[in-house]
């Protein structure tokens, strides 16, 4: 199996596509591994296969079980993994990492995040008692190339770094030590909040960067003094959406090709990971490539999770979605 696992998920209808193309899809459900693109236009079909695919009806907890948990247990092995969400604004990226809030309660509706943060803990409970563990949080944001620490917001413009030591690294980010299921929720929150405000004064909206949550955890072994370290990146990527070419100038029209050009990077990245023939991987080209260089890619695992809407109102966007996750592979 390759490193690289790439799903598909489609959120249900929102009532606007419920009323306004009433209710029209442009896909068809054809099992879970292989669904049916419909082109309007000229009818034409295309099928698109991809490791799983998440119909409008499918729960957060298959999500994560299938997307996130392989990539946490390994990351408690000291494997590092990182687990992105693609798509456009609005196809559901932030209900499947974080659900509709971090901290929500209600089972059905926590996303990857306070899941992933759920499960570590509970393997910690279960572990070899001759096993200590340490689990540090850093969030940032990627907006226009710069690197934003979400935990302290007067760390406005970090650099990647990188030496013997510690691998790749954002220097100067702030790293909270966390102790429990609850103290990480609250964390995650607070950096959370942090984003909305910075947001709000740099007048642009989340779906205009990259926010990337890093939770790493080390064990040491009490007997034998070992230590190992695992890394878990979680990347909400900014909306992959195109901006119209008429209309869109200034500070939008130079977002927008940012956006693109790092989305591309991410693209290309990953398609020469996947890539047969051994070539030359481009993580240089952007900070967010950059920054999960070593958690993408060698024997780290990656899990890409598009998402998309299924109606015929975002149909070209869903398509390019399709294509963006099909050249992941
Ligand atoms: P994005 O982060 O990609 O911009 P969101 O995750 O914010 O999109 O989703 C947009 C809206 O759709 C939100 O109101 C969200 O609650 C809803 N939504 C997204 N995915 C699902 C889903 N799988 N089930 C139910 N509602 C969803
Ligand atoms: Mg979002």
């Amino acid at each position: 199996m390759s490193n690289v696992s790439v799903c598909v998920r489609f959120r249900p209808l929102n009532a606007r596509e419920s009323l306004q193309a009433s209710g029209a899809s442009c896909i068809r459900q054809l099992d879970n591994e292989c669904v049916m693109f419909k082109d309007e236009k000229d009818q034409e079909e295309t099928t698109f296969t991809f490791d799983r695919i998440f119909y409008e009806d499918s729960f957060q907890a298959d999500v994560f079980d299938f997307v996130a948990l392989p990539i946490v247990r390994d990351a408690m092995n000291a494997i590092n993994g990182t687990v992105l969400t693609y798509g456009q604004t609005g196809a559901g990226k932030t209900h499947s990492m974080e659900g509709p809030s971090i901290q929500t309660n209600d089972p059905k509706l926590k996303g990857i995040l306070p899941r992933v943060t759920q499960i570590i803990f509970d393997l910690i409970e279960r572990a070899d008692e001759a096993a200590e563990f340490l689990i540090k949080l850093s969030m940032v944001e990627i907006y226009m190339e710069k690197i934003r620490d979400l935990l302290d917001t007067k760390k406005d413009n970090l650099q990647v770094k990188e030496n013997k030591l510690h691998g790749i690294f954002v220097a100067g980010v702030t790293e909270k030590y966390v102790q429990s299921e609850k103290e990480m929720l609250q964390i995650l929150q607070t950096g959370l909040a942090n984003r909305a405000v910075g947001q709000t004064l740099m007048n642009c909206e989340s779906s205009r960067s990259h926010c990337v949550f890093l939770l790493t955890i080390q064990q040491s072994d009490i007997e034998d003094r070992s230590i190992k370290t695992g890394k878990i990146y979680l990347v909400d990527l900014a909306g992959s959406e195109k901006v119209e070419k008429t209309g869109a100038e200034g500070k939008l029209l130079c977002e927008a090709k940012t956006i693109n050009k790092s989305l591309s990077a991410l693209g290309n990245v990953i398609n020469a990971l996947t890539s047969d023939k051994p070539c030359h991987v481009p993580y240089r080209d952007s900070k967010l490539t950059r920054i999960l260089q070593d958690s993408l890619g060698g024997n780290s695992r990656t899990a890409l999770l598009c998402c998309c809407s299924p109606s015929t109102l975002h149909a070209s966007e869903t398509l390019s979605t399709l294509r963006f996750g099909t050249r992941a592979k």
